[in-house]
């Protein structure tokens, strides 16, 4: 996306952006002139290598560390853009943890937590830090990111298929709620995405031929898929949607 499109976006936070589909939406968003804060809890050296990379781009670049379930880390995040950019035009919640399990009874009531804090809790967070700024912007926007697994049901993940449903319940509600502010909110919802995560998570699915069954489109996502997704919404030509979830997944799920 050229810079043009995004006229009115100039500074941006993306949190759990060392790396995947974080990093992307970084790097998509600073390739349209857009200053980006990066925050990530973990995996500094990739967080390091993600600034370097913005700025040899020419993009203003801000790390700030942090739990994104701890309120004085998410306001932080925020103070310290506003104090190295001064103002916040978008907000992209990205971090998120994932544990797969044998099935519901093995995840424990402080996983569960966790996980609903770290995916859900931190949007309201970042919201609370965030939205005065967001509204003194002239292109205020809120980008959530969900999952496929909120649509299609997935088993071994109760805990976060359930906070990624959460997610797409707070982007509508919260739609209604700024829209009059003139802030847009959407979630975008990736499908299989082709991440270091996933590898982690899954193993090396290379070939993934039950994946690329379910989808229409015959190739693995990568995140630069999820990240177009983002920027079209942070732009300046999507200033009439809101409360909507883009699916981005090859064509698996048709809602
Ligand atoms: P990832 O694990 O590579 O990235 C998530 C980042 O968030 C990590 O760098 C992690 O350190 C960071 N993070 C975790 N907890 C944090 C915390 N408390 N505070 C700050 N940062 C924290 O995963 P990814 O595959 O790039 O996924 C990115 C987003 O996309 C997540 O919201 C994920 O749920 C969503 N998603 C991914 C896929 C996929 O197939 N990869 C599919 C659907 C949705």
């Amino acid at each position: 996306m050229s810079g043009d499109r995004l006229v009115s976006a100039r500074t941006a936070i993306v949190t759990g952006a060392a790396r995947g589909i974080g990093r992307a939406i970084a790097v998509r968003l600073a390739a349209a002139g857009v200053a980006v804060t990066i925050n990530d809890c973990s995996h500094s050296e990739e967080l390091e290598s993600t600034a370097r990379l913005l700025r040899s781009m020419g993009s203003r670049c801000l790390i700030v560390e942090g739990d994104v379930t701890m309120e004085s880390d998410v306001e932080s995040i925020a103070s310290r853009t506003l104090t190295e950019f001064g103002g916040i035009d978008i907000l992209v919640n990205n971090a998120a943890i994932v544990n797969v399990h044998g099935d519901w009874t093995e995840i424990t009531v402080e996983e569960w937590d966790r996980v609903q804090a770290v995916n859900l809790r931190s949007c309201f967070l970042t919201l609370r830090s965030c939205h005065s700024a967001l509204s003194t912007s002239t292109a205020g926007r809120i980008i959530n990111i969900s999952s496929i697994t909120a649509l299609t049901g997935q088993a071994r993940i109760l805990h976060y298929a359930s906070s990624k449903g959460g997610v797409m319940a707070f982007t509508r509600s919260l739609a209604r709620e700024l829209g009059p502010e003139g802030i847009t909110v959407n979630s975008v919802v990736p499908g299989a995405i082709k991440t270091e995560a996933e590898v982690e998570i899954f193993g090396d699915l290379q070939d993934a031929p039950t994946i690329l069954e379910q989808q229409a489109i015959k190739r693995r996502g990568i995140p630069e898929d999820v990240a177009a997704a983002v920027a079209f919404l942070a732009s300046d030509e999507a200033s009439f949607i809101t409360g909507q979830s883009i699916v981005v997944d090859g064509g698996w799920v048709m809602h």
